[in-house]
């Protein structure tokens, strides 16, 4: 029996909520928590005459925090989103004080499964989640820079006219704007993806990247349906037990932060990270990255 809560039901919730109705998977039931209950039950009434089409039989319900008692996952997309021009880090303040509040409804029910965190600045708010439901690590998990590894693997696909799905390169670190590359570690098919592709054009490719989510706020004041299919992903690969590697926020013990690094999924959550080298100049990039996260972790009262 397969429970998935979501808190948060706006733009990336429902995404997330359409996307699992959509693709086969093993849930039973999906209950949606959102301050607007008025709107979430609009949004049980739509889902649900998604059903008789869908590949899944979900009982889908407006529900509470006594919900999250059995839930086998529960997924955050609770709180304020980047305004045009606004960094995730800039979003701190307003989702770090939502989230402690709902970390503590949540555990008060004893909540014993894995939560996956969307909600940004997403690797602050997934360390929070961590700190106040003091869970095991692997089992607080945040979608990271999935969705980032994703539009990467998008624009070369296109570039090269290549299938997405054989482009081996990953996007690490914050998911904002310190998360980078490692270039030395990507691969088409079997071949260096630095064989196929100049400096220049890689480097382009990065921000393109890296500046997505600005283009697209900018142009539709929000994004949602890349973010929707990436946690639909990641629940699959941990309802699943697929042992699958995607690139999620997990907990550094080392730095005591949450950062994004390729690591095996399975049903228990996060079972490890993969070790990888990098050049001298990546490794640079990856300690900005912590220090970013650090810092901003540092501002707020924890
Ligand atoms: P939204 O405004 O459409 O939805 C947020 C929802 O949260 C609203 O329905 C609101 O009522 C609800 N909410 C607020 N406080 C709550 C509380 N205390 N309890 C329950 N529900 C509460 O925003 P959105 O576009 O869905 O974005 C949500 C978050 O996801 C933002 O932080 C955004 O930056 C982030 N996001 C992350 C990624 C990613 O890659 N991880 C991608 C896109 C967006």
């Amino acid at each position: 029996m397969n429970k998935i809560v979501i808190i948060g039901c706006g733009n990336v919730g429902m995404s997330y909520a359409y996307a699992l109705l959509n693709q086969k998977n093993s849930v039973n039931e999906l209950v949606l928590i959102d301050l607007d209950e008025e709107r979430i039950k609009g949004e049980v009434m739509d889902l649900n005459h998604c059903l008789p089409f869908s590949p899944n039989q979900i009982n889908i319900k407006v529900g509470n925090y006594q919900d999250c008692q059995d839930a086998t996952m529960i997924v955050i997309a609770a709180g304020a989103n980047q305004e045009i021009g606004e960094t995730r880090l800039d979003l701190i303040n307003k989702n770090s004080v939502i989230f402690k509040e709902i970390i503590r409804k949540v555990m008060k029910e004893n909540f014993d499964g894995i939560f996956l965190i969307a909600t940004n600045p997403l690797d602050i708010m997934t360390y929070i989640t961590w700190k106040y439901s003091k869970l095991p690590a692997y089992k607080v998990l945040g979608s990271g820079t999935s969705l980032d590894t994703a539009r990467l693997r998008f624009i070369i696909g296109e570039k090269l006219d290549i299938n997405s799905k054989n482009i081996h390169a990953y996007v690490i670190g914050e998911h904002g704007d310190s998360e980078f590359v490692p270039w030395s570690n990507a691969t088409i098919g079997l071949q260096k993806m630095t064989d196929f592709i100049s400096p220049r054009e890689l480097n382009d490719i990065y921000l393109d990247v890296r500046d997505a989510a600005y283009e697209i706020i900018k142009r539709k004041k929000a994004t949602y349906y890349g973010i929707g299919t990436c946690l639909v992903r990641i629940t699959n690969a941990i309802l699943n037990n697929e042992n699958s590697i995607l690139t999620v926020s997990t907990y550094d013990s080392i730095n005591d932060i949450y950062i994004s690094m390729p690591s095996i999924l399975n049903k228990s959550g996060v079972k490890q990270k993969i070790n990888f080298n990098l050049t001298e100049e990546e490794k640079i990039k990856l300690n900005h990255s912590v220090v970013t996260i650090k810092n901003a972790i540092n501002s707020i009262e924890l």
